[in-house]
């Protein structure tokens, strides 16, 4: 499979899935796609229901790589990124939450992360230089990607965050690692951190030796692994004996989950329509809606993992749609809710259904009443994150005290301290050799 960027419209350009993987971003700025996404067999859809999660994944994901990593290799690469469950739960007669938080860090985003890292490893066992894998982090993406990482040989992995600017949950996820993660605590805010590692990327010298590479969201072996718990979300439908294809209702920042469900879609699987949920960073909902994309500047909100304006995978989405607003509209509707719509959410499905939902989640979730009291039908919500990484709104909102997801105990943080400059992180980069 050969991979494009989804600004060579005339397909002049093409790279191998490695390359991809290694690249992140396309040399003109746009989003690796693979060149066609190929049916899967009626075998394959027949069978879905008996298939374990690690087979789902084998199967749809080895079409995109088959050139480059065997079916075997993929098996194992897959069996180690699904090491946790991802339980479809019901919450009411008409809605079901497909919960992605079991893993690691408890957010949705251990699957992509735990996938990059095990794609990574696999390559550089073939190339004879070290791979360095950078990540500037304002939070969340850290942790992911530092326990995704951890452990993975052949890779070490450096992490630049703000002192003092992230949670202590996840300065803990990032900092007690040791091994192959280094986490550097940096004298001055995000975008020092992001400035630092762009030069890295820029020094020439610097890259000759190693190979200095990014886990961004935006990488396609980050996005690809997302498709597979859609199928097994409607393996678990059918499973439950549910009839009729789901609506399935994505709470959505970068649009990376929503795509990946698209690709889903495009293979074959019978969904019977998106709902793109947003909280006020609205720009795609607005798009469905109006025909019109207008970036904007994102807003805080409790639901802070999708506080996106300028959603970097919407390229990705229209590419999939071939352009085409019309086609999109008919496949996926979009939704916005403020905060204390949120909250009220999280009250009701407490009260109502004994369910906890985080407030991510309660976004899918309110979009997903909205749409099956209008149109009928049921479906499911996509949960993203445990509600206890959320616990002071889920607990003032519930009024229950959540039980703790982890105890790092007394695990010593380790990290360096380091100005916001970048000839210390380049004599830093140099030493670790
Ligand atoms: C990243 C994230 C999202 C948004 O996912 P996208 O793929 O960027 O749309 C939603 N919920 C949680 C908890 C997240 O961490």
């Amino acid at each position: 499979m050969r991979y494009f960027s989804t600004r060579d419209k005339a397909k002049k350009h093409p790279f191998s899935f490695s390359e991809a993987v290694f690249k992140g971003l396309a040399p003109d700025k746009g989003l690796f796609m693979p060149e066609n996404i190929p049916a899967l067999p009626p075998s394959f859809f027949d069978g879905l229901c008996t298939m374990s999660l690690s087979e789902t994944g084998r199967r749809v994901l080895y079409p995109f790589m088959k050139d480059e990593i065997s079916e075997d290799q993929l098996h194992e690469i897959i069996e180690e990124t699904l090491n946790f469950p991802i339980p479809l739960n019901k919450v009411s007669s008409s809605s079901f939450a497909l919960e992605l938080y079991h893993g690691p860090t408890f957010a949705f985003k251990d699957v992509g992360a735990r996938f990059l890292a095990r794609c990574m490893s696999h390559f550089s066992s073939k190339d004879a230089r070290k791979t360095r894998v950078l990540v500037a982090t304002s939070g969340d993406t850290g942790s992911a990607v530092a326990q995704g990482f951890y452990k993975v040989p052949g890779i070490e992995v450096v992490i630049l965050y703000p002192a003092g600017k992230i949670s202590r949950f996840q300065e803990q996820q990032m900092t007690t690692l040791g091994g192959n993660i280094t986490a550097l605590e940096i004298d001055g805010t995000f975008d020092d951190c992001q400035r630092m590692v762009k030069e890295a990327f820029a020094d020439s010298e610097l890259n000759e030796n190693i190979r200095l590479t990014s886990a961004n969201s935006i990488n396609i072996a980050r996005l690809l692994p997302q498709s597979i718990y859609y199928y097994h979300a409607v393996a678990q439908w059918q499973e439950m004996g549910m009839e009729g294809n789901p609506v399935i209702s994505v709470p959505s920042g970068n649009y990376g989950n929503l795509s990946a469900g698209l690709i889903a879609a495009e293979t074959g699987l019978q969904v019977a329509h998106f709902l793109a949920c947003s909280n006020i960073n609205d720009t795609v909902p607005d798009y469905l809606n109006s025909g019109k994309y207008h970036p904007k500047d994102s807003r805080q909100t409790i639901s802070n993992a999708m506080d996106v304006g300028d959603p970097s995978n919407f390229e990705r989405m229209l590419h999939l749609f071939g352009g085409s607003y019309e086609a999109m509209k008919k496949t996926i509707s979009g939704y916005s809710f403020t905060d204390r719509q949120t909250r009220d959410a999280i009250v009701q499905a407490f009260s109502e259904e004994n369910y906890i939902l985080d407030p991510h989640g309660a976004v899918g979730y309110l979009g997903l009443k909205d749409y099956i009291g209008k149109n009928g039908g049921k479906g499911i919500f996509l949960e993203t994150a445990h509600p206890y990484k959320f616990k002071t709104v889920v607990e003032e909102e519930t009024g229950e005290k959540l039980k703790p997801v982890t105890e790092f105990g007394d695990k010593t943080k380790k990290s360096f301290e380091m100005q916001a400059d970048y000839s210390s992180f380049r004599s830093f980069l140099t030493e670790m050799n």
